[in-house]
């Protein structure tokens, strides 16, 4: 395995950030392996996508906007990347831990023959051989998985879990010929889109959470909610919050909840253990806001506002509804 190969998921050219998180890991991973890192975009919007996929330091990205991958479930784009595998030769292919992603890895394992490994967090090389580090059991076990030798293996990424830097010289962006001979029987009659109408926790460029400082459930929704708004981001939550039931576990950021890495995390009333640390480090700015000055959280904050979050979120809230007016 020398090669990196990223699986890029994406709807009309609009795929998740964990997609540029992989676009550099790949880059390390291929220099660590003596390789070179490539991308596959398929699918209506690819051409488009493979631009912004160009300021990442990827070798090559392989696009065809063949319009059968959204009309046909899954199987094309699973005959693109097998195609595209044996073209670059013995490789480790890395695929989102989404819903789709986790479809995509299942089925090209079986295609390729390789060995897989599922939500991984961390690589080490030793010895030559890549190795996935992965929380398992809710993050109460972390496992270290060696891919055996064999010319595949294929790796699914957390989202969140790795930075995505920018930089390279430019990908060449080549076109992949559609696997000749294939026809699909599975047609997508509907596509069906449910949402909330709020911003995904793992995809929000702001995320306002909160914990049991906030003593109770209203505070989430009277308090963080209205900031989280106005500055375009989503709400998170301690355990401790959830573990309360104040929130569903679904805002949970941490080692058994999400990881997250917006531009701007504000930790409202958390005192910053490390197993929340480990869902929000990558974080761009950490602003705390805690009544204790000497908390954990500010060991690791950039910004740490010491007083009662009761007082302060509310006049937070205004001058970031004023600058924006
Ligand atoms: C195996 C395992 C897995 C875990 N997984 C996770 C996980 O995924 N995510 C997670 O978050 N935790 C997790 N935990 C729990 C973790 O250890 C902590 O217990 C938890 O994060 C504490 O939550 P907290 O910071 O909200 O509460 P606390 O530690 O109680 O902190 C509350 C903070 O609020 C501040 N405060 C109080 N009142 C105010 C006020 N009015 N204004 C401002 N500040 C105020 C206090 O000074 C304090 O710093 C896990 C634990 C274990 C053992």
């Amino acid at each position: 395995m020398k090669n990196v190969l990223v699986y890029v998921q994406h709807k009309g050219g609009q795929t998740p950030k964990v997609t540029f998180e992989m676009a550099t890991q790949a880059r390390k991973l291929a220099d660590q392996l003596g390789g070179k890192a490539h991308a596959l975009v398929v699918g209506a919007g690819s051409s488009q996508l493979a631009e912004s996929l160009k300021a990442y330091p990827l070798d090559a990205i392989y696009v065809n906007d063949d319009a059968d991958v959204d009309k046909y479930l899954l199987d094309p784009v699973i005959d693109y990347l097998e195609a595209a595998a044996k073209a670059i030769g013995p490789s480790l292919v890395l695929v989102a831990n989404t819903l789709t992603g986790k479809d995509v890895a299942g089925r090209l394992v079986a295609r390729l023959n390789a060995g897989i490994c599922a939500d991984a967090v961390d690589f080490k090389l030793e010895g030559g051989k890549v190795v996935a580090v992965m929380p398992k059991m809710g993050g109460a076990a972390i496992t270290n998985c060696e891919l055996l030798d064999g010319d595949y293996g294929v790796v699914t990424i957390r989202p969140n879990a790795f930075a995505a830097q920018p930089g390279g010289a430019g990908a060449a962006v080549q076109a992949i010929e559609k696997p000749a001979g294939k026809s699909y029987g599975v047609l997508v009659e509907k596509d069906v889109e449910e949402g909330s109408g709020e911003l995904a926790l793992e995809e929000a460029p702001v995320v306002v959470a909160g914990g049991r400082g906030l003593g109770g459930p209203e505070p989430f929704d009277t308090l963080l909610k209205p900031l989280a708004s106005a500055l375009g981001g989503a709400v998170g939550a301690s355990r401790a919050a959830a573990d309360a039931g104040w929130v569903p576990y679904s805002l949970q950021i941490g080692q058994t909840g999400k990881t997250v890495s917006p531009s701007l995390y504000i930790a409202v009333g958390i005192s910053g253990a490390i197993q929340h640390k480990v869902g929000m480090r990558s974080s761009g700015t950490i602003v705390a806001i805690n009544k204790d000055g000497q908390s954990p959280i500010a060991e690791f904050s950039d910004l740490v506002v010491v007083g009662d979050a009761f007082a302060i979120v509310p006049e937070l809230t205004k001058l970031v509804q004023a600058a924006k007016s």
